[in-house]
């Protein structure tokens, strides 16, 4: 049995706690430096909730290079209050809880009453730089906004969650993060009785295509205007004082969408739940549920058990992005004060650019992972026959592109690809593509060597951390956040995490597990 509290991840702020005694810091000081702006919005956006109290709270982990980065005053922090804290039972000075309204498309399907039914904003928080984060208890129990669930979160989701979301932040690409986690202590109820947990998540915001679709349901759209008007104050600060500012921030979301939808894609990540409220307007990967990473190349590649119709499949991720952003787009048009013909044509001709806008940045994100620093259209040829090839032979995504930079400094008879007319081809061309580019092969293999990871959290492994927690055992849990926050660098000791899956370990479905 392991507490948790190992000398990884969880590691926990002995090292802090003895500095400030040595220097007789006992005067205590708060976590966090809240100012909370959402809750100056009408009071229709939220309401005001208490986290209930967990049974018999115990941290799993505490992420400690986060919480500095934050701006956490960690000296005379200890166990128990950082439990207290992230298990809702304490609530910090500054700290005004709500839930967020918001409603939906599933599916397709619109749902104009969803909300936080089992998460809890403890507030925002400003960083040493200045940036503003919200923290947030996600399975903390029910609010308002919770309709027949029990605001619970089960243990499983928490450490998927923090493993991959703490992954995405190290392979660069934006996302929410993961600041704690800890059992509950009580039991929750799905499909069987398992332990509950509570993660604490920290968002640039949690504003969704969904809070504007709310209030747009609702025709209330002074609420839009506000909304639009908070989002781009807060993350798109840099539009303020335009002519067409509603539009221009329609603009900016979509960009930033499209190349967080990019960089998945890039990396082989496939979300499985992207509705509109799972879409964030600042751009950050959220909600992690049915998500995963996939080991064979499949363009089709679905993992969640509940995407039946592959409405979320691996390659149509950029056009559901770009049906979310047209429900941001319904959203926003009453609020331009435009003609109707005029913002139509407008919206038209945006989206046919912003799906070519799309292919460019998909070309850029591959490209580099075959070593190209510049692309052209040309080069989507190559890389689809690279994808073509690796589906076709049943490859694993995040390995073959690893094989594909040794190959670089290999001869032709070390190549270890099989040999068929499709690799064949795709190896000339690539080979001649490459020496077309100004820089020399050492070159493009240091580019492939820092956009291709060794590391990814593989759904088996992940799984392996999750059974394990279920008994009590974060060993694995803080074996992956380790090496997964260094996924470039091939770490020696750690290489059986490099593997794909062994026909027996390989995960073929994903569930939302709330
Ligand atoms: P998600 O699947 O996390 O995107 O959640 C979709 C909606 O269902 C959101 O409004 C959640 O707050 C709500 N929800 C999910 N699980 C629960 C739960 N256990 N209790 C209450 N609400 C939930
Ligand atoms: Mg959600």
């Amino acid at each position: 049995m392991n507490d948790g509290l190992s000398v990884l991840n969880g590691s926990i702020t002995n090292g802090l706690t003895n500095f400030a005694i040595m220097f007789g810091q006992i005067e205590e000081r708060d976590l966090f430096n809240f100012d909370n702006t959402y809750i100056e919005l009408p009071e229709d956006f939220y309401q005001k909730v208490s986290p209930s109290s967990a049974v018999a709270p115990k941290l799993i982990s505490f992420n400690t290079d986060l919480a500095r980065e934050l701006g956490a005053n960690l000296e005379t922090i200890d166990e128990k209050k950082l439990t207290d804290v992230f298990s809702g039972k304490e609530i910090l000075p500054g700290s005004i809880p709500i839930a967020q309204a918001y409603a939906g498309h599933q599916f397709g399907n619109f749902v104009p009453s969803l909300g936080d039914g089992r998460a809890i904003l403890l507030g925002e928080i400003i960083t040493p730089k200045g940036l503003r984060f919200d923290i947030q208890l996600k399975g903390s129990g029910q609010t308002p906004f919770s309709r027949r669930g029990d605001g619970r979160s089960a243990l499983g989701p928490v450490i998927r969650e923090y493993i991959l979301s703490e992954a995405m932040h190290a392979l660069k690409i934006p996302t929410t993060r993961a600041l704690a986690a800890v059992t509950s202590g009580d039991q929750v109820h799905r499909e069987s009785i398992v332990p509950g947990g509570i993660l604490t998540r920290v968002a640039s915001s949690h504003i969704r295509v969904g809070t504007f679709e709310y209030f747009s349901f609702r025709e209330n759209f002074s609420a839009v205007k506000q909304l639009a008007d908070y989002a781009i104050n807060r993350h798109y600060h840099e539009l303020m004082g335009s002519e067409n500012i509603y539009f221009e921030f329609f603009q900016a979301v979509a960009k930033r969408k499209l190349s967080l939808v990019a960089k998945w894609m890039s990396v082989g990540f496939i979300h499985g739940v992207m509705n509109t409220d799972n879409t964030s307007i600042c751009g950050e990967t959220i909600d992690f549920g049915p998500c995963a990473f996939m080991d064979q190349f499949n363009y089709q590649k679905v993992f969640s058990s509940i995407d039946r119709n592959g409405r979320y499949a691996y390659q149509n991720q950029a056009n559901m992005a770009l049906w979310n952003l047209s429900s941001l787009a319904n959203c926003l048009v009453p609020i331009m004060d435009m003609d109707s013909d005029k913002v139509s044509t407008l919206f038209k001709e945006e989206f046919e650019d912003l799906s070519e806008h799309f292919t460019t940045l998909w070309i850029q994100e591959m490209g580099k992972k075959l070593g190209l620093f510049s692309v052209t259209q040309a080069d989507q040829a190559l890389i689809h026959g690279w994808l073509q090839y690796l589906e076709k032979e049943n490859l694993d995504f995040t390995n073959s592109f690893q094989d594909l930079t040794v190959l670089l400094s290999q001869s032709e008879s070390q190549n270890i690809f099989k040999r068929t007319t499709e690799f064949d081809h795709f190896l000339a061309s690539w080979k001649k593509r490459l020496k077309q580019q100004p820089q020399d092969i050492e070159e493009s293999k240091n580019l492939m060597q820092q956009s291709n990871p060794v590391f990814i959290p593989r759904n088996h492994q992940v799984e392996k951390a999750i059974a394990q927690a279920m008994e009590g055992n974060y060993e694995h849990f803080h074996r992956l956040n380790h090496v997964l926050a260094n996924p470039f660098t091939d770490q020696e000791e750690h290489q059986a995490l490099r593997d794909a899956p062994k026909e027996d370990e390989v995960v073929h479905q994903t569930f939302c597990g709330t």
